[in-house]
């Protein structure tokens, strides 16, 4: 049995009974919703056709964050849902998520001038209930962020907002779901709905692994497909709702731009707002914000243009770094599921999300990470008329169960609260789980070699991909993919995923040519 519910075995015997809800999509989505329905006592299954997280929940620039910028735009209640938000999960999965302070400078002649700034900041601590904003003079500015350009810098302000590892937090939704009987299968695609008098009754799942075919029926059936939502629920030839819009990341070395704290700007092209932060000993840099015009069934991958961006944002805010293409070690990029209203700034058009109940099929698309309690509470309030009889209360009940933080004395110091929050109550076994050397950190990683060893043996890993992308994220935080690793990493996990030497290396292989293609500078002039 996974963290995760189900063993591939029981495959046969799980799809064969009788489903309160089928999730289709395994990303936050997707999770969070098996979370709230299995909660509730309704018999739930998700099912994903890649990897759990495969999709844009592995790819967001990981920050749980209220939208400071929505308030711009005057949506006071989308803001005030998601500053609502980041405070439970920050309560929640201490570890997992985790304040974040990001500074801003205000130079002369640029927007937002400060005092605007300083107004949206006012309005931002007070639906969070604190007071996390500062002010600060030129020079207290420059002691906070060392290496930003000083031309025109007047000072500088402070606000308050949170990170997280989004890949993870989809990870521990799941455990946590499953702790209340939801099911979840990765590599399991839904092929097409099952109807009956026009009406959805289920789905036909084929297992990605092997190729059999199960129909599945269930009283309520969800497409939270993200960004691939309208390719289940149009009809051939009708008008798509989604307007996929590809947003790229670079990863630096730390040590190439060391940051105290996240830095926001807005970049000097298009006045769109851009930010570095540290984030798992790496700094992170993003992002862009564009239509998304390639296939659907690929992975998105950066552009030479967005590169191009992304540095020229890095060049007018820290000038002095002199960083390059060089300094990347790598890159990813997400589609955002973003409802088409057909703006001509793809930036203008809004980020709430949206349901849409046809034919009994239910579609829950948009959002943010940082909302998925919020959109998972809203699925199922739409969901009831699809659910007779099902009359549980649908206020917000808290995210997660507070795990016991594990002890260990060989565990570096931070690591206890990181592995509570990322494994809940599984931390303890994964260190039990651990070899001698394993409660060590992976150089350029915060991660331990021992995550390594339990999600080989706990965590549904069918893909190398999936463990060095997903269950960790050592292929984005390290260059090459972690090329130089792959000798201890197969060490460790080969015996326990029980993979041949054949098998193994045309998993190795298969892995390092996706690194190049989608998580590394952009190839053949694109
Ligand atoms: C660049 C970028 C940055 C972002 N940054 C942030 C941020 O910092 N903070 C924040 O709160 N939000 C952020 N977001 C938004 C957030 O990442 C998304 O809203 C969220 O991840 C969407 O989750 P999802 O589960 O709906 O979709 P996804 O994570 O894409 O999951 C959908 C899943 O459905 C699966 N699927 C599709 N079709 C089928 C099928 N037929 N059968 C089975 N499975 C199927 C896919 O494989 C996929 O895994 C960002 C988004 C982008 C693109």
């Amino acid at each position: 049995m996974t963290p995760f519910g189900a063993d591939r075995a029981d495959l046969p015997a799980l799809l064969a009974r009788d489903w309160d809800v089928l999730i289709v999509g395994g990303g936050i989505t997707g999770a969070g919703i098996l979370l709230e329905a299995a909660r509730r006592g309704l018999k739930a299954l998700l099912v994903e056709q890649y990897d759990f997280a495969w999709g844009t929940s592995s790819r967001s620039s990981k920050l749980v964050h209220g939208g400071l910028r929505y308030l711009k735009e005057g949506r006071f209640a989308l803001t005030r849902e998601a500053v609502r938000e980041r405070e439970s999960l920050l309560r929640a999965a201490p570890g997992l998520v985790e304040p974040q302070s990001f500074a801003f400078g205000a130079y002369a002649g640029r927007k937002p001038g400060r005092r605007t700034f300083l107004l949206g900041l006012a309005i931002y601590d007070r639906m969070a209930g604190q007071r996390a904003r500062h002010d600060f003079s030129r020079d207290e500015f420059r002691a906070l962020v060392p290496n930003a350009a000083e031309d025109g810098l007047q000072g500088g302000m402070c606000y308050q907002d949170a990170k997280t590892d989004d890949a993870r937090l989809v990870l521990r939704v799941l455990q946590e779901a499953h702790a209340h009987g939801g099911v979840a299968v990765n590599y399991l695609g839904t092929r097409s709905l099952l109807r009956e008098g026009g009406r959805v009754t289920g789905a036909l799942l084929c297992d990605e692994l092997d190729g059999t075919t199960y129909p599945v029926t269930a009283r309520a059936t969800i497409s939270a497909t993200g960004a691939w939502a309208d390719a289940l629920r149009v009809p051939a030839g009708a008008r798509p709702r989604l307007r996929p819009l590809r947003g790229s990341h670079l990863v630096l070395p730390a040590w190439r731009l060391p940051l105290a704290q996240a830095v926001s700007l807005m970049h000097p092209h298009d006045g769109r707002p851009v930010f570095a932060f540290p984030w798992e000993g790496a700094t992170l840099v993003g992002t862009t914000d564009i239509d998304h015009a390639d296939a659907m069934n690929g992975e998105a991958a950066i552009t030479q243009g967005e590169l191009d961006y992304l540095l020229a944002a890095l060049h007018c805010q820290f000038p002095a770094a002199n960083l390059s293409a060089d300094d990347v070690i790598a890159t990813f990029a997400g589609v955002r599921p973003v409802i088409d209203t057909g703006k001509a700034d793809p930036s203008k058009e809004a980020r709430d999300h949206a349901l849409w109940l046809e034919d009994g099929l239910l579609t829950v698309t948009g959002g943010k990470l940082t909302t998925f309690r919020a959109i998972a509470l809203d699925a199922l309030r739409a969901a009831r008329p699809l659910l007779p009889g099902w009359h549980d209360s649908l206020e917000p009940r808290p995210v997660f169960a507070t795990p016991t933080l594990p002890y260990d004395r060989r565990l570096p110091p931070g690591q206890a609260q990181r592995l509570a929050g990322r494994y809940g109550a599984q931390a303890a076994a994964l260190i039990a789980a651990a070899c001698p050397d394993e409660l060590s950190t992976i150089p350029g990683t915060q991660t331990l070699w021992a995550q390594l060893r339990w999600a080989a043996r706990h965590e549904a890993v069918r893909h190398l991909d999936d463990l060095l992308l997903r269950r960790t994220r050592i292929g984005i935080l390290t260059r090459g993919g972690g090329r130089h690793l792959l000798q201890r990493v197969r060490a460790i996990c080969q015996p326990e995923l029980r993979w041949s030497d054949e098998r193994w290396d045309a998993e190795t292989a298969a892995y390092l040519a996706l690194c190049a293609r989608h998580y590394g500078l952009p190839r053949d002039g694109r």
